[in-house]
C-alpha cells in the first residue's frame, strides 16, 4: 500500500499538496469541439428521364430513347456524345414544369 508523502516531504520539495484536477472538465481544445454545420444551399431535386432503349447509328453516334419513370413520357431517339452522358439522365420537362408551377 502506497502512503501519501508526509507534510515534511512536501515542505522539503517546496510544494503544496493539491487535489487531482478533473481532466474531463477542462476545455483545453475548445476550438476542436464539434459545432453546427453551416447551412447548405441545395438545388431543388429534379425529375430525370432515364435510358429505356439504346443503340448506335451507322456513323457510330450513341443514340437513346429516354423515358420518365414518373409521368411515363418517352422521347424520340436522342444522340449523346457518350453512353455515360446518357446514363446520367436528362431532366423531364413535363414533370419539372409541373413542380415549378
Ligand atoms: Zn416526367
Amino acid at each position: 500500500m502506497r502512503r501519501s508523502p508526509s507534510s515534511s516531504l512536501w515542505r522539503h520539495l517546496h510544494l503544496t499538496p493539491r487535489k487531482p484536477v478533473a481532466m474531463q472538465n477542462l476545455d483545453l481544445f475548445a476550438e476542436l469541439l464539434p459545432t453546427a454545420p453551416p447551412a447548405v444551399q441545395r438545388a431543388k431535386p429534379r425529375v430525370l428521364m432515364h435510358v429505356s432503349d439504346a443503340g448506335e447509328r451507322e456513323d457510330g453516334q450513341h443514340i437513346c430513347v429516354m423515358t420518365c419513370r414518373i409521368c411515363g413520357i418517352k422521347t424520340d431517339w436522342l444522340s449523346f456524345a457518350t453512353m455515360t452522358e446518357a446514363k446520367r439522365g436528362i431532366p423531364c420537362e413535363a414533370c419539372n414544369a409541373a413542380k415549378a408551377a
